[in-house]
């Protein structure tokens, strides 16, 4: 592997200077009063910045180099990096990615994994999600979502897409309140009813603009009877200049509503990028040079996909027609986040459809779909999804010398293939750590579960009033 180019020595150099100069005239000990500001990450034996320009191959890898971030930015990458005031990790034998980006997921549904085992998405959502949604209260969703954001950190997610129906906003808020605290950067995505849409410029107001980590989109259904209703959040749309997200085409017989009819009549085509299409697994040829032609993007959820009996999307046709398409773990799979498992799903399932390995996403494909890709396709690419100065410091970093994933032969296709949540080491979010040693930082994580026990627990008997507390 090339190790760095003239240009980021030259880079290096020069912010090593600068950062001596500071550390000379004072301002160090400024910083110091106010705790470390900088995180100098030292010889990390792999830097996969997704950016070509920056290393070799396709992600743009660098070997033996250092990275230097202060406060929420990543300010350099270079060998030899010098910051006298920075808090120093060695990395030396790890492997540091960008912070992998979740676009589809219903982190409430935690309270309910390994429910409705037996039945395909729309059993599965009539008999497990609907009546559980309704019986959520503010304590149930809280406990809900904080647990899956506990879990999302695990495995290394850093930013994650909330799909959170048209939920009360009682509820809405207590779900916005755990997302907060757990410290990742976050999409809220939400509706109102009819009648209280508009309220939702006031929430948007109030409850996300105000975090620097919090983004919005408006939520719609691609039912005949949604179409009303979505062409609402499309004009809504518009003026707060933020995406609508909707589901289409998960199982075969939505089919029957014309989903993609509905899109195009009620102007959500039109929104071109702004659009974010969830599952899009049935689509016919007609329907691809359509969404093509729009500009609009796919999330891929392809563990949840499986689970309920759901279908494969049509990937490699979606690629060559140049559709933009991240990856989702979805709430159908919340039965366990892990977004290794989930990049394996995408390759495995295609590979299996077509008989070919070669077919699209190849190893470092899947890997740009799960940080870069997904950066691009929530339109945050300018802040997120690769690791290059300038950036927001969502950094990840894995440990290779684990039993699972050792000995080094080729760490990127090791990193899809033998990855596991457990390898994922450190988590930077906006420059603030969140797992340490492969340690959640200031979370009683027995807390944490034992509060979403009790959620589970109360919501299982009001479905089943005769049950017996905590017992099968
Ligand atoms: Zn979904």
């Amino acid at each position: 592997m090339r190790t760095i180019s003239m240009h980021w020595v030259w880079i290096a150099l020069l912010t090593g200077f600068l950062l001596s100069a500071t550390a000379s005239n004072g301002s160090s000990s400024e910083l110091a009063s106010d705790g470390p500001t900088k995180t100098l990450i030292q010889r990390a034996s792999l830097i996969i910045t997704m950016d070509p320009a920056l290393g070799t191959g396709p992600l743009g890898s660098l070997a033996d180099v250092d990275l230097l971030m202060e406060k929420d930015t990543i300010l350099a990458i270079g060998k030899g990096l010098i910051a006298p005031d920075a808090t120093v990790l060695n990395a030396n034998g790890k492997i540091l990615l960008p912070g992998f980006v979740d676009v589809h997921n219903h982190l409430y549904q935690s309270v309910f994994r390994g429910g409705c085992a037996h039945d395909d998405v729309l059993g599965w959502l009539q008999k497990c999600n609907l009546p559980i949604r309704l019986a959520l209260n503010e304590t149930d969703i809280y406990a809900a979502v904080r647990l899956s954001t506990l879990d999302l950190i695990t495995t290394g997610v850093t930013t994650v897409v909330d799909w959170a129906h048209m939920f009360p906003q009682n509820l809405a808020k207590a779900n916005i309140r755990a997302l907060e605290e757990s410290g990742l950067r976050f999409v809220f995505a939400y509706s109102q009813p009819k009648e209280g849409l508009d309220t939702l410029r006031a929430f948007k107001a109030e409850l996300i603009d105000p975090n620097p980590l919090a983004g919005f989109q408006l939520t719609g259904g691609t039912r005949k009877k949604s179409a009303e209703h979505l062409a609402d959040m499309v004009n809504l749309a518009h003026q707060l200049h933020v995406k609508v997200n909707v589901h289409l085409l998960e199982h075969i017989d939505q089919r029957q509503e014309d989903p993609v009819g509905v899109l195009a009549r009620s102007g959500a085509l039109a929104l071109g990028p702004n659009l974010l299409l969830n599952h899009a697994i049935h689509l016919t040829d007609e329907d691809i040079t359509l969404l093509a032609k729009s500009g609009a993007h796919i999330a891929h959820a392809p563990l949840s996909n499986m689970r309920l009996a759901s279908g494969i999307i049509r990937l490699p046709e979606l690629h060559k027609h140049g559709i933009k398409v991240g990856l989702g773990l979805d709430g159908g799979t919340n039965d366990t986040s892990d977004v290794f498992a989930n990049m394996r799903t995408a390759v495995g399932l295609q590979r299996a459809t077509t008989l070919h390995a070669g077919t699209f996403p190849t190893v470092s494909e899947v890997l740009r779909m799960a940080t870069l890709g997904g950066a691009e396709v929530l339109g945050l690419e300018h802040q997120i999804g690769s690791l290059a100065p300038g950036k927001k410091a969502d950094v990840i970093i894995l440990d290779p010398s684990a039993i699972n994933f050792a000995p080094q032969w080729d760490w990127l296709s090791q990193i899809v293939f033998n990855g596991q949540p457990a390898n994922v080491e450190y988590v930077f979010v906006n420059g603030r750590l969140l797992k340490e040693k492969g340690r959640l930082i200031g979370v009683a994580e027995k807390d944490v579960i034992a509060a979403a026990e009790q959620a589970a627990d109360r919501i299982r008997r009001s479905l089943d009033p005769g049950r017996k507390p905590g017992k099968e």
